[in-house]
């Protein structure tokens, strides 16, 4: 069950990586779990827009063992869950971007979580460059934070309403 954090072999420049260590991007990190870590976008889409991602540098879903695979999915349903209880969206947007002509920016392979809002403003980037948020990323982080440690407990505590389980036990940011 050993993962290595903050030791060499870690990809330079890599967000999502440097995301998995306590630290600089704590602000963004709304989960640290046993097998994954899941940050606010810092470009997002729209409010609560967030990334899924295994903890460690895999650059496709191949690369992924099946317990990651698992956990990439379980800790995707514990951010829907907290989204929408605190940020109520009419839907979501869900998927992966594979390779850079898909739109990857960076070769760690993370799931966009995009909450959407029958009223939302997600034409405006497309028109005009323009991003309209109506709350800080930080204090949507510290939210969602907050909202995934009402809902988990300490690891290997089960909860009904997640369904989450022991198998990628979340940990306190
Ligand atoms: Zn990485």
């Amino acid at each position: 069950m050993a993962y290595v954090t903050g030791e060499s072999g870690v990809p330079e420049g890599c967000f999502i990586c440097a995301a998995v260590v306590p630290g600089a991007a704590d602000g963004l990190v709304v989960e640290r779990a046993e097998l994954t870590v899941t940050l606010l976008n810092r470009f997002p889409y729209s409010s609560g827009h967030l990334m899924v991602a295994p903890r460690r540098h895999a650059a496709g879903l191949g690369e992924l063992s099946p317990e990651e695979g698992l956990a990439v999915l379980a800790a995707t349903r514990r951010a829907l869950d907290a989204i929408t209880r605190e940020m109520a969206p009419g839907g979501f947007n869900v998927g992966f971007n594979l390779g850079r002509a898909a739109g990857a920016s960076v070769d760690h392979l993370h799931l966009h979580v995009v909450p959407r809002w029958d009223s939302d403003t997600n034409f405006m980037p497309v028109l005009a460059d323009v991003k309209v948020l109506p709350e800080h990323l930080e204090v949507t982080a510290a939210r969602l934070r907050e909202a995934l440690g009402r809902e988990d407990g300490d690891p290997g505590e089960s909860t009904g309403a997640g369904g989450s389980g022991a198998a990628d036990p979340a940990e306190r940011v």
